[in-house]
């Protein structure tokens, strides 16, 4: 806010003479250089022979009264001048008034003469951003006008005090519609709310960002996504803000087209893999507080692959379609179910894929019910199908697995119902089998998984793998992520995805991440003093962003010489949106360290998008069952074409994972993507082989 000087002036009007004395001789005293006039015709004449930061009336007076002279005074220049009317006590209909004709403020009487100063150099602060702004010569206006936003100032009640847009307003408002209302009478009652909760929210912690609202407006429903910031002033009886309201409605369509495609099979309009894991996550936490058990049914048709070969894929699809049609009758409330309550969640269907489908109980009370539900699945399935005029029948095959014995994560619990599924094809076909065989043995492997995660770090039996990026601009590797690798003496090499996740739950991911952080900077010093500026990912997990040691360890990197432009800091977004306050300040301090911060895995995860603009990150990674969908899978395309759109539109760099062929490589460039890696450039090597890969060049991208 300008800061205005002490000598501003001000034409007090009042036709009573001691009142005009007192507010002349209150207003000098306060610094203020002061002319008055009795009359509004003699205000009037006085206004346009000096030039007047302020005029203060009164309402009451004999032939023009106050009002109308604040409407011609509003008339009388371009360059609008604040006009403070000074009404009866508590007189809501002429406060009303007054805002009608375009008063900036009001005072009510009894005036408290002590305070008059304070309160005038308050509204001249606070209206001076938009006065400014009016002011503004034409190449400021032009900047002002290309900044796409809506802004208001307005005061902690609601009412609009001011108001600019570069474009016309969406509804067809003039400012006229909206200056001296209140947020209720110009926004229908949900934004309403919204807007009101974020100017009470401002008024305590003084700014707000990122708060959404729709609107419907003739031209159909717009997103805004409002900035607030309380006007600092130490002597306002009420906060005012500046809003800022920028349409995002191309955004959120963006977005909104992410989800739905993410989430949702559009052969058969069931949710997808990604839904399905998803729900079957939060079901497992649930089942987990509640002590319940939860079973994942996993289905497979056989011998569809028979229909597709001799009737082709229309009549597949069609016959899929069907499936999922029966598949939903199956599922509905039944014996089974009725006697759940009505707040407990439904099961749950998905197609995975293919021929593929899986049901989700989210309550089990004994295998025999499980089993009852299998088999009435496995009824609806043998009726048979019509399809192309003749009778198909087919059988399933399915597999089960039950939370907590067989698994207590999403991947391992589905993992486990497709291998039982696969011992019921093998005994035959039109099968339905438990996974639980081989339960004993695998709870005491994790036990021994995590003694022995606790062993390999001091025996040091973990190493990194490298695996390089192609930065499609130049058309070389200039970057490399870090991948953990454990060989254990016995067992050999133990893939990350198993232990990873048992070095979270224990804790041992903390001095494992520091390690990996630690020696992946290692590699990288060594490769720039040979010369070869290559900057290294490196992955860090939930744990390691809650333990606050991850700032100190890359503060002290880079004072020993990391540099930090080298060092980028993978992180999921599940992860970062679990705690995104704590997480926030985490990430910020990170940033200022100056190394590049990303979202890997990207698309897995939208519970809060609206957040995304608030991360301070530089990257998102594109998650690899995107990529692995590509050129021939629609949705896949779709969701990655959505993902590269939002990523320009939040101004963040695009990195492809899993590009496995030349057709996908070719084509994430020709979308805009600035950097790919994949087992189609080079699989994860060890550090020794990065340096002889970076000869690489890769012309046969740029072939249409
Ligand atoms: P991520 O961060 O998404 O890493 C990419 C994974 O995809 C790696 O598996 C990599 O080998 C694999 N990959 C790369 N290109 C292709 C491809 O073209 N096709 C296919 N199918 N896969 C490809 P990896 O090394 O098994 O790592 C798995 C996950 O384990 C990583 O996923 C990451 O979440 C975690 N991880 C690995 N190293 C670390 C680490 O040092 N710390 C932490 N916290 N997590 C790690
Ligand atoms: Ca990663
Ligand atoms: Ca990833």
């Amino acid at each position: 806010m300008n800061q205005k000087q002490p000598a501003s002036r001000i034409l007090v009007v009042d036709d009573e003479p001691t009142a005009r004395l007192l507010m002349q001789a209150s207003l000098r005293q306060a610094g203020f250089v002061v002319e008055v006039a009795a009359d509004a015709a003699a205000a009037l004449s006085v206004f346009r022979d000096g030039s007047f930061d302020l005029v203060m009336s009164d309402v009451e007076m004999p032939g023009m009264d106050g009002y109308a002279l604040c409407a011609l005074l509003r008339e009388e220049s371009d360059v609008p001048v604040p006009v403070v009317m000074v009404t009866g006590m508590d007189d809501l209909a002429s406060i009303d008034r007054a805002f009608e004709v375009g008063a900036t403020d009001f005072i009510s009487k009894p005036i408290n003469w002590s305070l008059i100063g304070h309160r005038v150099r308050y509204i001249l602060r606070a209206s001076s951003a938009m006065a400014d702004l009016r002011r503004a010569n034409a190449s400021n206006r032009a900047i002002l006008d290309a900044i796409p936003d809506l802004l208001f100032e307005i005061d902690l009640e609601g009412r609009y005090l001011e108001f600019h847009s570069a474009d016309p307003m969406p509804a067809g408002w003039t400012p006229d519609d909206i200056i001296g209302h209140n947020v209720s009478q110009v926004l229908p009652g949900q934004p309403a709310r919204i807007m009101m909760a974020a100017l009470q929210r401002a008024a305590e912690v003084g700014r707000v960002n990122g708060v959404q609202y729709e609107v419907e407006t003739p031209a159909g429903p717009r997103w805004f996504e409002l900035s607030v910031a309380r006007m600092e002033s130490d002597d306002a009886p009420l906060p005012r803000f500046v809003v800022l309201a920028r349409d995002i409605t191309e955004r959120k369509n963006a977005e909104r087209q992410i989800e739905e495609l993410a989430y949702v099979d559009t052969l058969t309009g069931l949710p997808n893999r990604l839904s399905f894991l998803q729900r079957l996550e939060r079901e497992i936490v649930r089942a987990g507080f509640l002590s319940n058990r939860l079973a994942v049914l996993f289905l497979d048709m056989d011998g569809f692959k028979n229909i597709n070969d001799t009737l082709g894929h229309t009549v597949g699809d069609l016959a899929l379609q069907t499936i999922g049609t029966r598949l939903r009758e199956g599922v509905r409330p039944t014996d089974m179910v009725s006697r759940l309550s009505n707040d407990e969640p439904e099961l749950r269907l998905a197609r995975l894929g293919g021929d593929e489908f899986t049901v989700l109980v989210p309550r089990v009370s004994s295998t025999d019910e499980v089993m009852q539900l299998a088999e009435r699945i496995r009824d609806l399935m043998t009726r048979p199908f019509l399809l192309e005029g003749r009778e198909v029948v087919l059988t399933t095959s399915i597999g089960i697995a039950v939370y907590p014995e067989d698994g207590n994560t999403a991947d391992a619990l589905l993992k486990h119902a497709d291998t039982a599924m696969y011992h019921a094809k093998e005994e035959g076909r039109d099968n339905c089998k438990f996974y639980n065989s081989a339960l004993t043995q695998r709870a005491a492997q994790q036990l021994n998984l995590a003694s022995n995660l606790r062993l390999a770090l001091e025996r040091g039996e973990f190493r990194l793998a490298y695996q390089p990026q192609l930065d499609v601009a130049s058309g070389r590797f200039n970057s490399v992520e870090a991948l953990i690798r454990w060989t254990h003496p016995e067992h050999g090499v133990i893939s990350p995805i198993e232990f990873i996740p048992a070095a979270e739950r224990s804790g041992l991911i903390v001095g494992i991440g520091e390690w990996v952080l630690r020696t992946a900077c290692a590699d990288a010093m060594r490769w720039r003093d040979a010369g070869l500026a290559l900057r290294v990912g490196v992955n860090i997990s939930v744990r390691q962003l809650r333990n606050a040691g991850i700032v100190d360890t890359v503060r002290e990197l880079v004072a020993s010489g990391m540099a930090p432009e080298l060092l980028e800091l993978e992180m999921t977004e599940s992860v970062l949106m679990e705690d995104i306050h704590a997480t926030l300040l985490v990430l910020r301090e990170l940033r200022a360290t100056g190394v590049t911060l990303s979202l890997d895995d990207f698309g897995t995860g939208y519970s809060s998008m609206s957040y995304l603009r608030q991360l301070p990150i530089h990257r998102l990674k594109i998650d690899q069952t995107f990529v692995r969908g590509l050129p021939d899978d629609a949705e896949s395309l779709a969701i990655v074409r959505a993902i590269i759109g939002l990523a320009r539109s939040f101004g963040f760099d695009l990195t492809a994972e899993g590009v496995e062929t030349l057709e996908q490589a070719r084509l994430l460039r020709q979308l805009g993507c600035d950097s790919m890696q994949g087992y189609y450039f080079s699989r994860p090597v060890p550090a020794e082989a990065i340096p002889g890969l970076l000869d690489s060049r890769w012309p046969q991208l740029e072939q249409p």
